[in-house]
């Protein structure tokens, strides 16, 4: 364990390096959700702690960065019609495992995931982090509550209940849904007898 708390404070400096100290505060509060979580649903806390610290590791680069990337790693090139709050997780990635050093399959995909989230079969890591980012002590949304409660009785419900409401959220902002937002809503809502 003091191995493990000496190289999670390490890649904390790391994070801490990229952020303002505001984001860097809120990853911090989605590690002890994440872990907090991980600790109900028999997931790995060390690992929940790892990724909830490195989720938004590319939140704050410039567009070029990302632009660059999607060109570097041969991704959907419709991505470029996208911005920075569906690349910083889908692409982001790329950067936690090049910069960061992290190869965790499962720990790469809980940042892929955690803001459009993904199908009933997503892996747990990835159900714990994208819980954890819409929970943490900071957050304050109407519903907030609800929400912890119905993910403190079943995380599969809380997953659920995050796709639907930031589905329906976009669309009374009238912002444009990614087609993985939705794709992962209709999922959970076709096979809800099989996860519920
Ligand atoms: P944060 O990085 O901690 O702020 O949290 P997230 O990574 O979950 O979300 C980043 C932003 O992306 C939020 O403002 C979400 O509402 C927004 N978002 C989530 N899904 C979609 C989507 O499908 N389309 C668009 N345009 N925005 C989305
Ligand atoms: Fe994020
Ligand atoms: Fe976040």
């Amino acid at each position: 364990m003091a191995v493990f708390e000496a190289n999670l404070a390490a890649l904390a400096d790391k994070v801490a390096a990229k952020l303002s100290d505001k984001r860097f505060q809120h990853c911090l509060r989605v590690k002890d959700y994440a872990v907090y979580l991980a600790e109900q649903n028999e997931v790995d806390p060390e690992q929940a702690a790892v990724a909830a610290l490195v989720h938004d590791y590319a939140k704050e680069r410039p567009d070029a960065d990302f632009l660059a990337m999607i060109d570097q790693q041969g991704l959907d090139p419709d991505l470029k019609n996208w911005g920075n709050p569906i690349w910083h997780g889908v692409v982001g990635a790329y950067f936690v495992k090049e910069e960061l050093g992290i190869a965790d399959p499962d720990i790469l995909r809980a940042v892929t995931e955690h803001t459009t989230g993904a199908g009933h079969e997503m892996a747990p890591l990835s159900k714990i982090i994208f819980m954890a980012d819409y929970l943490e002590a900071g957050r304050t949304f109407p519903g907030v509550a609800e929400a912890r409660t119905i993910t403190d009785e079943s995380l599969n419900q809380g997953v659920f209940y995050q796709l639907s409401h930031t589905l329906s959220f976009l669309a009374s902002q009238e912002k444009a849904i990614y087609p993985k937002t939705f794709d992962a809503y209709n999922d959970w809502a076709l096979n809800q007898s099989t996860w519920s």
